[in-house]
């Protein structure tokens, strides 16, 4: 079996294994070798007929098995009411995307989406809890792949893996594929210092794009970056709508706080001192309001083991509520991560490129 033959599914059609005999191209063993995990993934991947898909077909079957155990995942389990804020980006979204994607009969010729978004701004902001929400919104698998993985960890293989994404994707419409850190796959061309293998890498990446840009196929591609700046001309383009996701405002870190507290029954803050916290996280992102509210939480804790109490014995009824006292000490530990000056940056770039309404 050459190199460039077909891969032969590992299913059994009427009765016989229709792959028993000849190896894998992966792995030079008979297909009867094949791991039963991987066989059970494939199986499911086949058609009505029992075949694999065409554009499955010649993809390593360890490489389909990794996109469909590790980066798909069939329920994100986050929904709109789980973010705070932003609701501009919300409903750009919801126009843009999901409804494109739970009527496609509708919006087709003028009305017809774009296939790429780009979703910028200082991490912890809620970028990858938007894709979630997107695809649990839409009803779509979502795809998650961090692009400096693939540079890093997939070296040499990182391409192949891009097929097999785009291949399970087609499979499995409608699909959110989210590709965090886009900046590392996309970045400006740094012509001769750039490897020979990423250059191969975001070729790869830019044709499986224009592929099912040009087609009828329900995929959309979220980028995710904290390095606008850092991408090319073409990137920019294939990604046609470009999204700001900022710092959270005041209302939204109280929101925040409110929810992480509540979760755990633990909110008993006036609306006062919840004001008192939202003046004094100015700057704060999304995830280091989490963080903060994770440690003022342990405040309580903390103090009624200093009182003697054993952590065996420590009943929930010992503790006192989360007070304006136990953030102010959090606020010691945990600091914004977002500088004046990088958020300069993300607002010149948004004057620039970005979607603006
Ligand atoms: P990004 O992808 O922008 O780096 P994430 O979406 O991964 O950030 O957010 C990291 C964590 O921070 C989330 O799991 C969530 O707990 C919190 N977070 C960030 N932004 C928000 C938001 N707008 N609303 C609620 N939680 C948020």
């Amino acid at each position: 079996r050459g190199i460039r033959s077909n891969f032969v599914p590992p299913v059994r059609s009427n009765g016989a294994n229709t792959g028993g005999t000849t190896g894998s191209r992966v792995t030079g063993k008979t297909d009867d070798a094949l791991e039963e995990s991987t066989r059970r993934c494939l199986e499911m991947l086949c058609g009505p007929d029992g075949e694999l898909p065409e554009k499955l077909r010649n993809l390593e079957p360890r490489l389909i098995e990794h996109v469909s155990n590790e980066i798909m995942d069939r329920d994100p389990n986050v929904r709109w009411g789980d973010i705070a804020g932003l609701e501009h980006a919300k409903k750009c979204v919801t126009e843009m995307v999901i409804w494109p994607l739970l009527r496609p009969d509708i919006f087709k010729g003028c009305r017809s989406p774009g296939r790429g978004l780009l979703l910028f701004g200082p991490p912890g902001t809620g970028k990858t809890m938007i894709g979630k929400a997107i695809a649990g919104e839409a009803k779509a698998t979502f795809f998650y792949i961090s692009a400096s993985s693939l540079t890093s960890k997939w070296i040499g293989e990182g391409e192949k893996l891009v097929r097999a994404l785009f291949g399970v994707a087609c499979c499995r419409q409608p699909a959110v594929i989210f590709v965090d850190e886009i900046d590392s796959l996309l970045s400006q061309r740094k012509s001769e210092g750039e490897h020979e293998s990423s250059r191969r890498l975001k070729t790869q990446f830019l044709i499986e794009m224009e592929g099912f840009d040009s087609g009828n196929e329900q995929i959309l591609l979220l980028g995710a970056t904290n390095r606008p700046q850092e991408l090319d001309e073409a990137a920019r383009r294939r990604l046609s709508k470009r999204l700001y996701i900022p710092l959270p405002p005041s209302e939204a870190r109280a929101w925040i706080v409110r929810n992480l507290l509540e979760k755990d029954g633990l909110f008993k803050l006036s609306e006062e001192d919840t004001n008192a916290i939202c003046r004094l996280t100015e700057g704060y992102s999304g995830s280091d309001m989490k963080n903060l509210v994770k440690d003022a939480s342990m405040g309580p804790l903390r103090e009624a083991l200093c009182q003697g109490i054993e952590i065996t014995n420590l009943r929930k009824e010992d503790m006192r509520p989360v007070l304006l006292q136990d953030f102010e000490r959090a606020l010691q530990e945990v600091r914004p991560s977002v500088s004046q000056h990088e958020l300069g940056g993300y607002e010149d770039w948004n004057k620039q490129f970005g979607s603006l309404s």
